[in-house]
């Protein structure tokens, strides 16, 4: 495949005023990924900063109830930070510094990457300002107080559906008005290249581990890898190296909203059409006329228009399999896990145990499935209470 693109997707679809800072970032990117002073420093900020590896937890009482595949859980709501986006977030922060940045920027949806990117800024002394839209910021009080916490300036976005889509686009404009000292930290496997590879491979130590603890706990690979996806970098870390093993069935969870049937939904794949938007070419949900189409979750951090193009790829192929998950089941899955084994799991990744919860009594009791629990849920306590028509003071 040519640079960047993941067969007919992917690419570098940016004003010539960006192309400067995305070449630069490819250049600085291919000299230290390798490079053995880097990876051990990233190692060491994981594995001591950021709690890794994280555990690979056997859900007895999940199996037991659902009476089918052994269903184990792959717990990255137990990093610092309480989800997957550290590990991108501590990869591309390291990054900025080796390339003399001094600032980074970053948009968030549910807030999750915007405290983690604060987090890494704190912990560097780089200046740090949060792209957020103003909904979001409504929906995710307590993650915006976090982050000017930790040092962050963060920018209610008011434009189009004021949600995640915006956020991005905002950031955007921010980078080209100013790339000498900034670095913009993508929070997901999206945007120009090289940004879905760079994400994707700081996002794969999920995969790489859960193949590890798999083998040392049963042995062998799992049949099934199911995570939700909003941009895809949770699934794509996820997924990475399973690509290869084709018995295993990648099976990535959309946000049906309240049905992939209705305009009240952020479900990509089942509902989008090709096309190019924030970079990239991919899927989107768009009109007949290819405008960018509003989208809606319950799930801030999956409420966005589009997926990652290495995404459309594994679905163009046949490689991956992705199916709407609603609001409904996700908030039922959300109760579940709470109830059965004390996991209070964050909705997006509610989404993805919702799905393994159709599938897993139709399998057999020597079936084994991975679900990766993105982040942890109590910063949607106060929503999920709202939902069952209860008020929260948060
Ligand atoms: C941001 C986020 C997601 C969605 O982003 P992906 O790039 O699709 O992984 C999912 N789960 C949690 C907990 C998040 O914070």
């Amino acid at each position: 495949m040519s640079k960047g693109r993941f067969g007919a997707h992917g690419g570098q679809y940016v004003p010539e005023t960006l192309m400067n800072a995305v070449t630069e970032l490819e250049a600085a990117y291919e000299k230290y990924k390798d490079d053995p002073g880097f990876v051990s420093e990233l190692t060491e900020l994981l594995n001591g900063y950021a709690n890794r590896p994280s555990p690979l937890y056997y859900a007895a009482k999940v199996t037991d109830d659902l009476g089918g595949a052994k269903v184990y859980l792959k717990r990255e709501d137990m990093n610092f930070t309480g989800s997957h986006k550290i590990n991108n977030v501590l990869g591309q922060v390291l990054l900025a510094k080796k390339m003399g940045k001094t600032r980074v920027i970053a948009e968030t949806g549910a807030g999750q990457h915007g405290v983690a990117t604060a987090t890494a800024a704190a912990l560097f002394g780089m200046e740090c300002e949060v792209f957020m839209g103003r909904t979001d910021t409504e929906r995710q009080a307590l993650n915006v107080y976090k982050m000017r916490l930790l040092g962050a300036k963060v920018h209610a976005v008011d434009s189009g559906t004021a949600t995640l889509k915006d956020a991005v686009s905002a950031a955007m404009r921010e980078w080209v008005r100013r790339i000498s000292d900034t670095h913009y930290v993508l929070g997901s496997v999206m945007g120009p290249h090289p940004f879905p590879t760079v994400v994707r491979d700081f996002q794969s130590v999920i995969s790489r581990e859960i193949k590890a603890q798999l083998y040392r706990k049963e042995g062998r690979l799992p049949d099934a890898v199911i995570a939700c996806v909003g941009g895809g970098s949770n699934a794509m870390g996820a997924f990475y190296h399973f690509i290869g093993d084709k018995s295993v069935r990648l099976i990535g969870c959309e946000a049906a909203g309240r049905g992939a049937d209705t305009f009240e939904t952020a479900a990509t794949i089942t509902t989008g059409r090709p096309g190019i938007f924030h970079g990239m070419k991919s899927y989107f949900c768009q009109d007949d006329c290819g405008q960018i189409a509003p989208v809606y979750s319950i799930s801030a951090g999956l409420d966005y228009p589009g997926i990652g193009p290495e995404h459309a790829w594994l679905y163009d192929t046949g490689r991956a399999e992705y199916v709407p998950v609603t609001d409904e089941e996700a908030v039922g899955a959300f109760e579940y896990l709470s109830g059965t084994e004390g996991i209070i799991p964050a909705i997006e990744s509610a989404h993805a145990l919702a799905y393994a919860m159709k599938i897993a009594p139709t399998m057999s009791k020597d079936k084994i499935i991975v679900v990766n629990i993105s982040g942890r849920g109590d910063k949607d306590c106060a929503a999920i209470a709202r939902y069952r028509g209860e008020e929260l003071y948060d």
